[in-house]
């Protein structure tokens, strides 16, 4: 068995975002401009999967609509029933920056459920690993409220569910969406058997989160680690980044299972983030992770589609995961990788931030299981 998993719907791409300039309706006071968080990105990386015939080399996983009581594993039953009456209504905005049309809480029920749906099938050893590619997205989403597009917290409502299964008793997630993974944290805050990482760029959104010195708290102090990146951080800081932080922490903790909140906003064409990645360094980091599953927890990984705003770019950094996650080749040649420049490497800039956060954020890990780094 050495197959890849994939879970898709269509309903996932009817999700209505609205108009960018303000939340629904359309105000009047502008044209009107599709929101940066539209079905487009992800319906692309669908579509280029198909015209390639690589979606039939993935397994394809279906996706269960989470329950109730999953969801509030995360979230408070009224923000849920909150949610659930905009949405049987005209929908509305689920806190903050989160616009969502009629229909959305089903569908954010079934992107949450996807992502257990894919942890199950790896579970029961239907396969390897696998990728979600749902919609909405979840990581920005607290408890109570929505955030920067976030309804419901895919992957930590993922990781509660499945933290109750024979064998998992520890879960990692690494975070390398743009922004930081506020949401994610929160859930595992005081939690020490998930791990929460996340690289993102410095103050980008939320605005007052992410920082080094929040490792979690009471018995979970230790287990969170915020690795803000400077704005133009490219493959050479996301590599010094897993070298230096990701892989000895998961080397430390040996996780049952690792889950990724996959962004794709760290592009380098991507509207809402500056960073500088190119598909292959989205490859190399899948990679370093696929070997970190298998040296930990028999290749147990999933990654979970979050961000990612750049129409035509988006498509190639999630073909390039999946074909490392898969070993499949998609036949799929990047035309934009050719643009790398030295802004690429790692600077010094970069460097002392990641030897900034590693001393914090690892050290405090170490110490808190007891080893040394
Ligand atoms: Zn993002």
């Amino acid at each position: 068995m050495n197959s890849t998993g994939f879970v898709w719907h269509e309903k996932y791409m009817w999700h209505e975002t609205g108009n960018a300039l303000g939340v629904l309706p359309v105000s009047g006071d502008f044209q009107p401009w599709v929101h940066f968080e539209n079905a487009e990105t992800k319906r692309r990386l669908k579509n280029l999967m198909d015209a390639y015939g690589f979606t039939q080399k993935l397994k394809s996983i279906d996706p269960s609509p989470a329950t109730v009581e999953q969801i509030c594993s995360v979230h408070t039953s009224e923000y849920v029933a909150q949610i659930k009456a905009l949405s049987a209504d005209k929908g509305g905005n689920a806190g903050e920056s989160a616009p969502f049309g009629p229909g959305s809480y089903e569908i954010a029920l079934l992107a949450a459920g996807g992502v257990i749906s894919a942890g199950d099938a790896i579970l029961e050893g239907e396969v390897k690993n696998a990728y979600a590619l749902v919609r909405p997205c979840g990581h920005h989403a607290e408890a109570d409220r929505g955030r920067g597009f976030c309804i419901f917290s895919n992957v930590a409502i993922a990781a509660k569910e499945l933290l109750k299964r024979d064998d998992i008793n520890r879960i990692a997630v690494v975070d390398w969406d743009v922004h930081h993974g506020n949401g994610t944290e929160s859930a595992f805050y005081d939690d020490p058997t998930v791990l929460t990482i996340s690289l993102h760029e410095d103050s980008l959104y939320p605005y007052n989160t992410g920082m080094i010195q929040d490792t979690g708290e009471g018995e979970g102090d230790g287990f969170n680690i915020n690795v803000p990146l400077p704005p133009g951080s490219g493959g050479g800081a996301y590599r010094s980044t897993f070298e230096s932080i990701v892989i000895p922490a998961l080397d430390l903790f040996k996780p049952d299972m690792i889950l990724v909140a996959n962004g794709l906003d760290a592009s380098t064409w991507d509207p809402l983030g500056h960073m500088m990645l190119l598909s292959h360094h989205y490859r190399s980091m899948t990679q370093l992770l696929v070997e970190a599953a298998e040296a930990h927890c028999d290749g147990r990984l999933l990654i979970v589609h979050e961000g990612g705003y750049s129409a035509g770019y988006v498509p190639f950094c999630g073909i390039a995961i999946m074909e490392a996650l898969s070993g499949e080749d998609s036949g799929v040649v990047d035309p934009f990788a050719k643009h790398e420049s030295i802004w690429q490497d790692l600077q010094d800039n970069q460097s002392a931030a990641i030897q900034a956060a590693a001393q914090i954020g690892l050290f405090k890990l170490a110490n808190q299981l007891d080893k040394k780094v």
